[in-house]
């Protein structure tokens, strides 16, 4: 019988790692870029669409689900998979972060977070072992601990006093978590390392959380506003601080740079709304950078998005037809857009992956940002 999680690094080059991590659901080739899934849908994508652009993993939102169409509900209609027809792994996050920056009214103590709903005000509780039972009520394959994130620009005894609470809420996460019977059996569970931008906290957090043992580790606390220059200044020592052996996830990020310059980093996991919300706003990702395709000078453009991009999109339509369905407000605007997007970020993954397995990460790198940040500087 297949292992309920391993993961395997194929090669190494500089910091940067190429591998997989292996699941009953399937494989995750790492680097991986989850797109995100926020209400059990990748906005504007068809799973089977996701699918083909080379995603083996999506990320699922907990705050959005508990909310509507609820945990129990998910649970009742055979768990998260079947409800959104996915069937390859599921990341869901804890919802700590989003329930700090969506909802109204919230009272954070030890025990948890109070809160009302964005959607209707009703009132809930968020606690370390209810994120646990909504994760595995949905059917997650990898859980995250629930925490808490601050933000980095706030003192640093703040900064200390939150990473402590939520290493302790670390603790009964992994607690919560092997309660969960059979789904404890089959699924993961990630710690998240924080401590914003100092490195003694970070170093702190992630012995913590190794002392309790994890499948995985995550970066929290990072792209919530500090800027590239400083997230990897933080990238620069945090991978390292975590187990060598175990995926390393950095939270929320990121931009294509982003993405180049913390694999280069050590990091092997990712998930972002980027692509797709950019996607919808008429923003297309080239290996020349971001082009905006409401622009007027693409009105007669027949070429592709991007010349370089294999998506079925870029094979079919051209930059003048995106450009009238952005400038109509048609839905078939944002699909195409979206689909791009995520296919052109699961090129990248691979051609990051590649590049690590041929030992030429450095060069990649270097010519993906003379092409990708040259070209948009203009
Ligand atoms: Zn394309």
């Amino acid at each position: 019988m297949a292992n309920r999680f391993d993961f395997t690094i194929d090669a190494t080059d500089g910091a940067a790692r190429t591998g997989r991590i292996s699941m009953l659901r399937g494989d995750i080739r790492t680097p991986a870029f989850m797109p995100v899934g926020t209400a059990a849908t990748v906005k504007a994508m068809k799973p089977e669409t996701v699918r083909a652009t080379g995603a083996d993993i999506i990320l699922g939102n907990t705050y959005h689900l508990m909310l509507r169409p609820g945990a129990e509900r998910v649970a009742r209609l055979g768990g998260l998979h079947k409800f959104m027809n996915w069937d390859r792994p599921i990341l869901t996050d804890s919802g700590g972060y989003q329930v700090m920056s969506l909802s109204d009214l919230r009272k954070l103590t030890e025990k948890g977070v109070e809160f009302r709903s964005h959607i209707d005000g009703s009132k809930h509780m968020l606690t370390p072992e209810r994120s646990m039972e909504i994760q595995r009520l949905l059917g997650s394959d990898i859980v995250m601990a629930f925490d808490e994130c601050p933000r980095a620009d706030r003192p640093r005894d703040e900064i200390a006093a939150s990473m402590e609470m939520s290493m302790r809420w670390a603790q009964r996460s992994r607690d919560g978590f092997d309660a969960g019977g059979e789904h404890a059996e089959r699924s993961a569970l990630f710690g998240i390392q924080q401590g914003a931008l100092d490195e003694e906290l970070r170093k702190i957090s992630a012995e913590k959380l190794t002392d309790i043992g994890f499948d995985g580790y995550a970066i929290g606390g990072l792209a919530v506003g500090e800027g590239q220059e400083a997230m990897f200044a933080t990238l620069d020592f945090a991978p390292g601080q975590l187990p060598q052996d175990r995926p390393r996830y950095l939270m929320g990020v990121g931009k294509p740079d982003d993405l180049v310059g913390a694999v280069e980093r050590g990091v092997d996991m990712f998930d972002c709304v980027l692509p797709s919300r950019s996607g919808r706003n008429g923003q297309a990702f080239t290996w020349h950078g971001p082009l905006n395709l409401r622009n007027a000078r693409f009105a007669e453009d027949t070429g592709p998005l991007d010349e370089k991009c294999a998506c079925s999109v870029c094979a079919t339509y051209s930059r003048a037809y995106l450009h009238h369905l952005q400038k109509s407000g048609e839905i078939l605007g944002a699909m195409l857009m979206t689909e791009h997007n995520i296919a052109f970020y699961q090129q990248l993954m691979q051609a990051m992956r590649d590049a690590i397995g041929g030992g030429t990460f450095a060069a990649f790198a270097a010519d993906f940002r003379w092409d990708y940040l040259g070209d948009a500087k203009q």
